[in-house]
């Protein structure tokens, strides 16, 4: 969101051995590290960051299995992830399709379970290659392992700073990308009159709608969605139903809710606002645009405006997307 200070050091990882060394050598002159993939999911804050900011570097891609149906491939966790999607949807591969155009890196993607159009990684993902900074060893972990859920998963939650991703393992599929699909999607399709549903073709639409929708960090600074969507309870839906009949909800299971927040933020009437430097994007309201902000604390009143909105209005509490490097 080109908001933040600077890092006291910053560094590379290119292999297993360099993690291993500068986890070593950090916990020995007792300086904080921080790992970062592509860095356009994390917010820093004014100032200086008193420690090591850790490039993740790791390349790699090997296809490892093959089957009549899949296609198993193991990645470097600093592979661009958008890369990745790419070379396998030209290779007509499914399962990752709707995630194109999603900035950042392999490594990163798990963390937050990164999902988009009905798609989300943890339907490929079938284990990763961790360095544990509690053991000093190289661990696997499985799905099951990293307790994937809605835009999470351990690596942000219970055991957030503890593993250092070196590679994950996806396993693809060979055939044709099946609807029903999101809506917006559908429609897209509809408009081009695509009827041969290939991973190429649900690439390029999911690219044509994000460029409208997601705007470039390189040109506009952002974080992509900033808000996380609501999860709320059937009372409380029921009860907002009532006034807002409008209201899109979608049953997540268990009398739990997904409201987007970028409706309930539009609702506000703060779709479009420049709030402290900080634009609330036209397109989508999810996404916050620094425009001329000068420094966090402007970022984080635009942030609490928003929510303290939402609050009053919806009484859903809406949380922050982005990591924040502390
Ligand atoms: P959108 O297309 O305006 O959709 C608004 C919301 O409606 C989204 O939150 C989406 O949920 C939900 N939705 C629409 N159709 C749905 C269906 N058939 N079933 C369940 N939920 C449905 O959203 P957007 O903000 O422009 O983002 C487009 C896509 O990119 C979304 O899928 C979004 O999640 C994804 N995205 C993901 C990340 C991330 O992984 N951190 C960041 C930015 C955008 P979902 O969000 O659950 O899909």
């Amino acid at each position: 969101m080109q908001i933040g200070g600077t890092a006291r050091f910053v560094t590379e990882v290119h292999s297993a051995e360099d993690v291993r060394t500068i986890v070593t050598n950090s916990r020995k002159e007792g300086v904080p590290f921080y790992i970062l993939g592509g860095g356009s999911n994390v917010i820093a804050p004014d100032g200086r960051y008193n420690g090591i900011v850790i490039r993740n570097c790791i390349m790699g891609y090997e296809e490892i299995a093959e089957d009549k149906d899949t296609v198993t491939v193991k990645l470097g966790a600093g592979e661009v992830w958008d890369d990745f999607v790419k070379r396998v949807t030209r290779e007509n591969l499914i399962g990752v399709e709707a995630l194109s155009a999603i900035p950042g890196t392999c490594g990163a993607a798990p963390v937050q379970n990164i999902g988009a159009y009905g798609q989300e990684i943890s339907d490929t993902l079938t284990e990763l290659e961790a360095f544990d900074t509690q053991t000093d060893e190289i661990v696997t972990l499985s799905n099951d392992d990293c307790k994937f859920r809605y835009r999470n998963s351990i690596f942000r939650t219970e055991e957030q700073g503890r593993y250092i991703i070196l590679t994950i393992t996806m396993r693809l599929y060979k055939g044709s990308p099946m609807p029903p699909f999101y809506s917006v999607l559908e429609n897209h399709l509809k408009e081009k009159n695509i009827t041969e549903y290939t991973a190429t073709n649900i690439r390029e639409a999911v690219i044509e709608i994000r460029a409208n929708r997601l705007p470039n960090p390189a040109e506009k600074p952002n974080a992509g969605s900033f808000f996380k969507n609501s999860m709320v309870d059937k009372w409380l839906v029921d009860d907002l139903l009532q006034k807002y009949p409008d209201m899109p909800h979608f049953d997540m299971g268990g009398r739990i809710y997904k409201v987007p927040t970028g409706w309930l933020i539009e609702q506000c009437g703060l779709k479009g606002k420049l709030l402290h430097g900080i634009r609330v994007n036209p397109a989508n309201a999810l996404v916050l645009i620094n425009e001329s902000a000068r420094g966090y604390s402007d970022l984080a009143q635009a942030r609490e405006a928003i929510s303290k909105a939402v609050s009053e209005k919806f009484h859903i509490h809406i949380e922050q997307e982005p990591l924040e490097l502390a």
